[in-house]
């Protein structure tokens, strides 16, 4: 049977659950958080929340707790724009796919670094997002959560051929 559209999702979809993917990588139990930069439709760069390269993870080591936040993670909006700082991409003018609302120290980078629009599925509790935001004419949209299932379906495809996975682990020996 030839494979409908039905499924196909919207440009907000397909960043905003790629968000979600992104934020599999999380490394710290109390949130998971995921980023995507998008500009002209084009990924910038992505970001979860995790701790420093080489630096131990909260799910192997517990978090690091102080006033009742976990301080070992960067946050996913600021993993993103470091990227680019790292990477030298601009992120002026783009658009900020979220899980969550940012919190304020997010908030303000994000803004800082010219991003114009956000898009999330889920608020943050205790955050100036909003204020700030509003402040600084950044457009806030917010979408239903996105289908979380990850369509794809190897056996319906014709042009497709299955790899054996018993095959691939005699070749790994
Ligand atoms: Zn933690
Ligand atoms: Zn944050």
């Amino acid at each position: 049977m030839e494979k409908t559209k039905r499924n196909r999702p919207s440009w907000d979809q397909y960043f905003l659950k790629m968000a979600m993917l992104v934020s599999e990588r999380a490394t710290c139990p109390r949130m998971h958080v995921g980023c995507v930069l998008v500009k002209d439709k084009q990924i910038l760069s992505t970001g979860y929340n995790g701790s420093l390269p080489g630096q131990p993870h909260c799910y192997d080591v517990g978090c690091m707790i102080v006033e009742n936040h976990c301080i070992r993670t960067i946050h996913a909006e600021m993993n993103a724009l470091i990227q680019c700082a790292a990477h030298g991409t601009s992120t002026n003018g783009a658009t900020a796919y979220v899980t969550n609302m940012p919190c304020t120290n997010c908030t303000k980078a994000l803004i800082a670094a010219g991003v114009r629009e956000v898009v999330v599925f889920s608020e943050y509790h205790n955050t100036k997002a909003e204020e700030f935001f509003e402040a600084s004419n950044v457009k806030v949209r917010r979408l239903p959560m996105p289908e979380k299932l990850i369509d794809y379906d190897l056996e319906s495809f014709s042009s497709a051929k299955i790899i054996d996975a018993d095959k691939l682990d005699e070749e790994k020996q």
